[in-house]
């Protein structure tokens, strides 16, 4: 870990980008491709990274499969499923939209419709691991919203097969179908359709470089979620932090990817010192000790002059994870201005609302959480402004609306106005 001053954080942290100019580059040729090509060119990519010998009927899974590998889930592995999707599911409830109307005071009738999309495509990554977590935490608030179908698609293994864990988590959470096919293929074809990957409205859900920037490559044309770049997790702590706790939910962040971005913002010295102290001892032991030292080589910690100054440079990095360590945490979150999730206190490690404790974990990186929040029910839905005038509640907006109309030089705007006013021939008679 390095020790770095806040100025240095800060200019540091505001050059990430979500991928490079050539790894953009590659995703949208492959885009192009399946855009033109459709399945052939689907295949033909899922078979050089993914599933060398996938035939073209494979690429959708048989529509029982999800349901046959819960059946055959290990009882454990299952209930833990079912725990998560129950935490998760009490969580997001809560955050579904619905749709308002009113009369105002004239007598005019407003609102707004909420109508849920109709169809939405979950990418959940493959690669080195399986993530059930990620189709819980995509398909659970789709479902609650009340989209029409969930497409799934995730990059098979070598032999074509998709890791029973990550279907059973598909049959409990919702999803319609699966698409066996990954990276920025994948999202072409959700986004364009092909003859076996049916058009989505939005793309969610977490992937490497090559899926973000694929991501951004169909964005004029469905809706995604924020550009996912590597996790990242702040620990703001003071001195009733536990070193060795606070090491330990570090090291959890850093054993996800090389370029995770990981650090720890403390007015007290000595809390820092300790924490380097863990880290080097933990590291030792970790299982995924040489991505995790590559992200930690690249971690900070920084002293502060006080507790405020910390929480204010977290908020300046709007971090994916903020965990603050400190006494009564809920009195300081007040003062948390940005972050993708905030964990507060010591039991609540972030991997904590990686899987279980019911808040979304597909969270903006970056700095994306200046802008945007985490995954949610309101991201599934459209929000549809109406507004029914009446006879009696012209008066209210019609004066204001003429006058803007003449000063924007629209005068046949300023026309359908006055007609509903009673200025001109035939005005108020029909209908
Ligand atoms: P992935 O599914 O994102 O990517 C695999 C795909 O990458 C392959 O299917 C292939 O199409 C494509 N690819 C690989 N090499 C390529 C190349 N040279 N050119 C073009 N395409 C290429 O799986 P992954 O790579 O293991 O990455 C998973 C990512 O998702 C990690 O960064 C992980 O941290 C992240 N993740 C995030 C969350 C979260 O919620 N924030 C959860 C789980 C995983």
């Amino acid at each position: 870990m390095r020790r770095l001053t806040p100025s240095e954080l800060v200019a540091e942290l505001d050059r990430r980008q979500p991928f490079s100019p050539e790894i953009r580059a590659a995703a949208e040729a492959i885009v192009d491709d399946v855009r033109r090509r459709g399945d052939e060119a689907l295949l033909e990519y899922t078979r050089r990274w993914d599933a060398p010998h996938l035939t073209r009927d494979e690429l959708a899974l048989p529509p029982e499969a999800p349901a046959q590998a819960l059946a055959a889930l290990p009882a454990s592995l299952r209930e833990a499923l079912e725990t998560a999707a129950a935490r998760i599911a009490a969580y997001h409830r809560r955050f579904v939209p619905e749709s308002t109307a009113w009369t105002d005071a004239a007598g005019n009738r407003l609102g707004r419709l909420v109508q849920p999309l109709d169809r939405v495509g979950i990418y959940v990554p493959g690669g080195r691991a399986a993530y059930p977590s990620t189709v819980l935490m995509t398909a659970i608030p789709a479902r609650l919203a009340g989209v029409g179908e969930i497409v799934l698609a995730t990059p098979p293994r070598p032999d074509g097969s998709i890791p029973p864990v990550v279907l059973a988590a598909a049959a409990l959470a919702g999803v319609h179908r699966v698409i066996r096919a990954g990276g920025a293929q994948a999202v072409a074809a959700l986004a364009y359709g092909t003859a076996t990957v049916p058009a989505v409205d939005k793309i969610v859900g977490p992937g490497n470089a090559y899926v973000t920037a694929a991501k951004a490559a169909v964005a004029h044309r469905v809706g995604i979620d924020s550009l996912a770049g590597p996790s990242e997790i702040v620990v703001v702590a003071d001195d009733s932090a536990h070193p060795a706790w606070v090491a330990a939910d570090l090291l959890a962040q850093a054993e996800h990817d090389p370029l995770a971005v990981v650090g720890c913002l403390s007015p007290v010295p000595e809390l820092l010192d300790a924490v380097a102290a863990e880290l080097d001892r933990r590291l030792e032991a970790a299982p995924r000790a040489a991505i995790a030292a590559a992200a930690l080589e690249r971690g900070f910690l920084v002293a502060t002059a006080s507790l405020a100054e910390a929480i204010d440079l977290a908020s300046r990095l709007a971090p994916e994870h903020l965990s603050l360590q400190v006494r009564d945490p809920e009195a300081w979150l007040r003062r948390v201005r940005a972050a993708g999730a905030v964990f507060l206190g010591p039991f609540a490690p972030v991997a904590a609302g990686d899987y279980a404790a019911g808040t979304n974990h597909v969270l903006p990186t970056g700095g994306a959480a200046r802008f945007q929040g985490a995954l949610s029910p309101e991201a599934f839905v459209r929000c549809i402004p109406f507004f029914a005038g009446s006879r009696e509640g012209v008066a209210a907006w019609a004066p204001a609306a003429r006058v803007l109309a003449e000063a924007e030089g629209l005068p046949a705007h300023a026309a359908s106005i006055r007609l509903r006013e009673g200025d001109e021939p035939g005005a108020r008679e029909a209908p």
